[in-house]
């Protein structure tokens, strides 16, 4: 009973978390809200039964508070350093990690239930087994190669081969097919073993070949579906061991998974038939336009000049202001900008960055006002009318070819039209590309002025033309 309640305020806690996450001002408390459920869970499983009659005076180790806490400590210990020592930057791949050992954990939670009734399960549990191994391995495996792509241990693009959708309806065959036997009664034990561990393999194995295909601009939907996925999966383990709080959480995150991977599909102008059977992201680096004409560059005390004359700014960051960490000078810069009597806002892409909200996290950080955080579609009509604007780091989300070369891999995808505005400033370390690896026209277009270096040490130099004046 005491249990029960304990799992019923988990849930309310994760779902005020959630609700808290919806806007920068409330999302610290959301977190913090969520993490009080998960430890009111977490201690609430010490008065589960099976823990409580594992109690043993004699055999220290059979009890299930000992496991329970030594678990419990190497977790704590490893997220804990992992949390520390992880930059901005690195955070996707953090939560890519994270992701993929939910499902693992979830896959191991059905496993050992398996082993725990070799005789057999009912149907509607062993299918929930299967369930639970095949999406938790598919989440573990195709996050780790996830986290490869993000992290550049491996290639970040599509890595797309012959009869790719053929091998992947092959695997997705026999993983069904393994479910059946293991869920179908009076099969042998030792065929039931075989088929858990085939079907733990080959989900394995799909993991990756689901991946694989994906790469450049198209990362951040393949992230949060499978983020989904390990929710649906740890639903299937907390329907498997009978315990509620997992089934919820699980649920909250397969639903919330679903939602941003539909928005960001949205954002990346792809539909989720699309995702799922066009070898998606299949990116060419060689295709989309050349550079065109050479860019021209200007220097940090040149462009102060425009900037000190302008009445409307905004700044449209993108990975490299997290790479520079240039949050808080660009905050500095705004402030005087507005001083000045120029009108500030921030106009945030979708997928800038490389986590969903990257850039909100950043500037939220900085103590941006929220209300200058302007989404691509309020900034974009009224982006003709503002004097400059200033893209820090972005490259891909502000790409024209988006709009007018059908052969560019980004083709389609919304962009922020910073073209649009009288002055383009960019800020860059030099000629490199994107996360999908492409040529850029918008800095050789005729209003697009470069000022080369690091973000942040430019933005410190605008800022700093002001103070001399
Ligand atoms: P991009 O990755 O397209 O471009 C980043 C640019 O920043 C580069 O051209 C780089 O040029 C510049 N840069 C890097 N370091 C610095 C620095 N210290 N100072 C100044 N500039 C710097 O970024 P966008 O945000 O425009 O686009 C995000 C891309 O990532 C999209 O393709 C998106 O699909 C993808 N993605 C997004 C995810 C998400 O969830 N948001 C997840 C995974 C991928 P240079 O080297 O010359 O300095």
């Amino acid at each position: 009973m005491i249990i029960n309640l304990a799992y019923i305020i988990a849930c309310v806690l994760f779902i005020l978390g959630i609700k808290n996450l919806n806007k920068p001002s409330t999302a610290r408390k959301g977190n913090m809200l969520a993490a009080l459920g998960v430890l009111i869970a977490v201690v609430a499983v010490f008065f589960e039964n099976d823990v409580v009659q594992s109690w043993n005076a004699d055999n220290f180790m059979q009890n299930g508070y000992v496991w329970i806490i030594i678990a419990l400590v190497i977790g704590s210990i490893i997220g804990l350093i992992w949390s520390k020592k992880v930059k901005m930057t690195g955070m996707p791949e953090l939560v890519a990690l994270y992701n993929g050992f939910g499902g693992l954990a979830s896959a191991l939670v059905a496993f050992v239930q398996f082993l725990q009734a070799p005789e057999g399960n009912d149907a509607i549990a062993s299918v929930a087994i299967g369930i639970a191994i095949f999406i938790g391995a598919l989440a573990f495996s195709g996050s780790m190669l996830a986290w490869g792509k993000l992290s550049e241990k491996i290639t970040g693009r599509a890595i797309v081969f012959k009869g790719q959708n053929a091998l992947n309806l092959l695997l997705l065959l026999v993983v069904i097919a393994t479910i059946v036997i293991y869920a179908l009664p009076g099969i042998d034990s030792s065929i039931r073993f075989t088929a858990i561990i085939v079907l733990s393999a080959v989900s394995l194995v799909f993991g990756i070949t689901f991946v694989l295909p994906i790469g450049g601009g198209d990362m951040p939907v393949v992230i949060s579906l499978i983020n989904s996925f390990t929710g649906l999966a740890v639903a299937a383990a907390g329907f498997i061991i009978s315990n509620t709080v997992l089934i919820v959480a699980g649920c909250l995150v397969g639903a919330s998974g679903t939602i941003l991977t539909l928005i960001m599909c949205k954002a990346m102008n792809r539909s989720v038939g699309n995702l799922l059977f066009s070898g998606f992201g299949a990116v060419d680096s060689g295709s989309g336009k050349g550079p065109g004409a050479e860019p021209k560059s200007i220097s940090a005390e040149d462009a102060y000049l425009i900037l000190e004359a302008a009445q409307s700014v905004v700044f449209i960051p993108g990975y490299g202001m997290a790479v520079a960490q240039a949050q808080h000078v660009v905050k500095e810069l705004a402030e005087k900008l507005e001083a000045n009597g120029a009108e500030v806002n921030y106009a945030v892409h979708p997928v800038a960055g490389r986590m969903p909200g990257h850039m909100n996290v950043l500037l939220a950080e900085a103590d941006i006002p929220y209300e200058q955080l302007k989404t691509m579609d309020d900034m974009n009509p009224v982006m003709p009318t503002q004097d400059v604007a200033i893209v820090i780091g972005a490259n891909d989300v502000v790409n024209p070819a988006a709009e007018t070369d059908p052969s560019s891999p980004i083709y389609g995808m919304p962009i922020i039209k910073a073209y649009q505005a009288r002055t383009v400033f960019v800020l860059k370390r030099g000629k490199g590309r994107g996360f999908s690896g492409i040529e850029n026209e918008l800095f050789s277009m005729p209003n697009t002025l470069m000022i080369y270096g690091d973000a942040k040490g430019t933005i410190s130099s605008l800022s700093g033309e002001f103070n001399a004046e």
